[in-house]
């Protein structure tokens, strides 16, 4: 399931660069690192990307995104170093998910302390991958970080995609850095495994409440740009008018291949991923309207 994952966002990587011209392909670095504010960067490798934060006393990162590719995470420090000197204190996980948190050793060799979900230690614990740093400090709520004068804030704002997606936000820069559960103009992943509805949609409502004017998304979609709560919104009508669709489908004895070929919502046919995933994201609604989970 995680190895399909990884695949796929290379498969969607690629889609999205030959929608920019073969040019842009030629040009891409395979990693970046892009300065938000005066402490927050985003340090993208392929199709996945983390914030970190940096503050005179040390810095704060998130995902490794290591998986199977060791030289991920060498890059990752290596761009953090080309920032800061400063030791590198925390590693937060956004969800415990491979492709975004394997690899970690090389930041828990450097000292940081890894911090994450509860619910998240619990199912890393169940899998023991021998490439994944098990959290030192679990998040129940809410969790605040203090370093050197910047405040960081986790919050779980409930189940969605996962059930331990633990939010960044940074409240003096209105920033917040949520993975996967937000993806920007861009249809769900797949079938949306390791997903709960309706959960999602109050997740949605909680991350609406909290104070922020931009996303750095866990993937570039949408060409790379940050997220608003535009986007939020837009996503949550998308969910419920495909939820519609489907309710309506399934009543109609269509659940689950002909559902699956049938609906279109032609509103968001230029949305990422729109053809290659909706009919997952369909069939995860016809588990929804049949099974009420
Ligand atoms: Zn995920």
């Amino acid at each position: 399931m995680l190895r399909a994952r990884v695949v796929r966002r290379g498969v969607l990587g690629t889609a999205l660069l030959l929608a920019i011209g073969t040019h842009a392909v030629a040009q891409m670095p395979t990693f970046e690192t892009r300065k938000v504010t005066d402490t927050a960067y985003i340090f993208r490798y392929m199709g996945h990307q983390s914030l970190f934060v940096v503050t005179p006393e040390g810095v704060i990162a998130t995902d490794p995104i290591g998986y199977l590719r060791p030289q991920a995470v060498t890059a990752y420090i290596s761009e953090i170093r080309k920032v800061t000197s400063a030791p590198i204190k925390y590693v937060v996980y956004s969800h415990h998910h491979y492709d975004h948190i394997s690899g970690g050793r090389p930041f828990k060799d450097m000292g940081a302390t890894f911090i994450a979900h509860r619910n998240a230690r619990t199912r890393l614990e169940a899998l023991r991958h021998p490439d994944v740093v098990l959290p030192d400090v679990v998040v129940d709520d809410r969790s605040v970080l203090e370093l050197g004068g910047v405040r960081v804030e986790l919050h779980y704002v409930g189940r969605n995609h996962s059930d331990n997606s633990l939010v960044v936000l940074l409240p003096k820069e209105r920033l917040l850095f949520a993975v996967d559960f937000i993806p920007i103009g861009t249809v769900n992943f797949r079938n949306m495994l390791d997903s709960y509805l309706p959960d999602w949609f109050d997740s949605l409502d909680r991350v609406l409440a909290l104070e922020w004017d931009r996303l750095i998304p866990g993937h570039p979609y949408a060409g790379g740009r940050l997220g608003t709560k535009e986007d939020v919104r837009a996503l949550k009508q998308f969910m419920a008018d495909l939820s519609d669709a489907v309710r309506l489908a399934a009543d109609q004895g269509k659940c689950w291949d002909q559902a699956m070929k049938e609906i279109r919502l032609p509103k968001y046919e230029k949305w990422g991923a729109y053809d290659q995933d909706l009919p997952g994201n369909i069939e995860r609604f016809c588990a929804y309207w049949g099974r009420g989970f």
